[in-house]
């Protein structure tokens, strides 16, 4: 099979010949149709995430259909069409796993750095992370919702239920999250970088209220927020914006330092968290709700071979929702 494969990181992508994988006990192979790129892929390939298995096929927003299992697989067929997400085996035996939160269990391992991802034509993936696409997507359009949408309902879901909803960073979970936030009757307010008016008309295009600099106030507080930019200096930004009782969710893997800020930014019972992967729940309620919204998104399609391209389109800001690699469309 073809694949993309990272072999150090800071190193560009390279196209290579790998064998077919053979599915282990518990894991199917999928023949890859589409696969979504992430911002954490990149802080893969650019190796601010420090634990990749080289030599790496990274992404983790894959859709495809099953064409071989392992043994021990159940509830699954060959010929399924079925999307894998970031988070790709838990133990479900330590602390976090055993009381529901296996998206902080301990071993866990993560498709696209510890696990072989979907810039491949083929792939394979342990069965339990697995989860089939809602008919009414085309496999382009459903990557991203493998993680920008189901990170970016977490996100949400933390972020409580505060009717102002501040996102800072205006890329492909936002967009999505922008859509969930109104079908739940929000108003949604967009942050952006110093200038950059093509991600601010796109929110406002899709029906933000406000849509502006970051490093402006808005124009009333917010009763949350919600950071996809991997910028530290947001969160002082962020907690500035939101009332007293207000959220503030830090939603990416990595963030660059947060600068110092005065205790009275935190004050008035303001809360700052993070975001951390997802559960298998979390995706089974957001693909059974993006359907019902309908989540609609915005892609831009680029060829397996392009991947490197994709990703420094992606690192330059320059991409209107979602970049997705198209590796073998379905025959119409
Ligand atoms: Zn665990
Ligand atoms: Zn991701």
């Amino acid at each position: 099979m073809r694949a993309m494969v990272l072999e150090a990181p800071g190193r560009p992508l390279r196209l290579a010949e790998l064998a077919l994988p053979a599915p282990a006990r518990g894991q199917v192979r999928l023949r890859v149709h589409a696969c979504g790129v992430c911002r954490t892929d990149l802080h893969v390939v650019d190796g601010e995430l420090r634990e990749p298995v080289l030599p790496l096929v990274p992404g983790h927003q894959i859709v495809g259909r099953i064409e071989a299992l392992g043994e021990g697989v159940s509830g699954l067929s060959v010929g399924d069409r079925v999307g894998v997400p970031w988070l790709g085996w838990t133990c479900g035996d330590c602390a976090p796993c055993r009381a529901g939160s296996e998206n902080l269990c301990d071993a866990a391992r993560f498709t696209g750095y510890q696990l072989p991802g979907g810039f491949a034509e083929a792939t394979v993936a342990d069965a339990r992370y697995c989860f089939p696409i809602p008919a009414g997507y085309p496999d382009l359009q459903a990557a991203p919702l493998l993680c920008a949408g189901l990170i970016g309902y977490r996100a949400l879901r933390l972020a409580g239920e505060g009717r102002r909803l501040g996102l800072y960073g205006f890329g492909a979970a936002a967009h999505i999250v922008i859509q969930l936030a109104q079908h739940e009757g929000r108003e949604v307010l967009a942050f952006t970088r110093e200038g950059d008016l093509a991600s601010q008309r796109f929110a406002r295009a899709l029906g933000a209220s406000h849509a502006g600099s970051a490093s402006a106030a808005p124009p009333a507080p917010l009763d949350a927020a919600i950071i996809f930019a991997p910028v530290g200096a947001l969160v002082p930004a962020a907690l500035r914006a939101v009332r007293k009782g207000g959220v503030v969710v830090c939603a990416g893997i990595h963030m660059s330092e947060i600068p110092a800020f005065p205790y009275e930014l935190l004050w008035g019972e303001r809360v700052l968290r993070s975001v951390a992967n997802l559960t298998r729940r979390d995706g089974e309620e957001f693909l059974a709700l993006a359907p019902r919204v309908p989540v609609r998104t915005t892609v831009t399609p680029f060829p397996l071979e392009e991947a490197g391209r994709a990703l420094d389109a992606l690192r330059a800001g320059r991409l209107e929702g979602a970049a997705v690699i198209v590796v073998d469309p379905p025959a119409p």
